[in-house]
């Protein structure tokens, strides 16, 4: 179903947008599953929402793996302030705070992992 959409989708010619596509209207209810999980902290540096502004990651970006955007196994939560941080620099390998959504990092659970334990 969601690879049909998929299909569709970038034959009406949305493939590769610069923008991720839009997300499911069920998004907001698999993120806060997510930062709920997490005890909404965020999973590389543990930082507490009340301290920073987290946000729903994928392992696997939804624009490649279109069936994983509501897998709640695919989401951390990582936190985003202004400027970037884990989210940005872990999640997406933007290590000078640019916006580069389109990388992704493979190993960005075990990264997280090793970053929390060595704090
Ligand atoms: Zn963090
Ligand atoms: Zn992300």
């Amino acid at each position: 179903m969601l690879r049909w959409f998929g299909d569709i989708w970038n034959q009406a010619g949305f493939g590769k947008p610069a923008e991720p596509r839009p997300r499911s209207g069920r998004w907001p209810r698999v993120e806060q599953n997510a930062f709920i999980r997490d005890g909404f902290r965020c999973r590389a540096c543990g930082r507490h929402q009340s301290k920073v502004k987290i946000v729903g990651h994928h392992a696997r970006p939804y624009h490649l793996f279109p069936d994983e955007e509501l897998d709640l196994n695919n989401v951390l939560t990582m936190c985003q302030p202004m400027g970037g941080g884990c989210h940005l620099r872990l999640g997406h390998l933007g290590a000078d705070g640019s916006c580069r959504w389109v990388n992704w990092n493979p190993n960005v659970v075990a990264d997280a992992a090793k970053e929390l334990k060595s704090k």
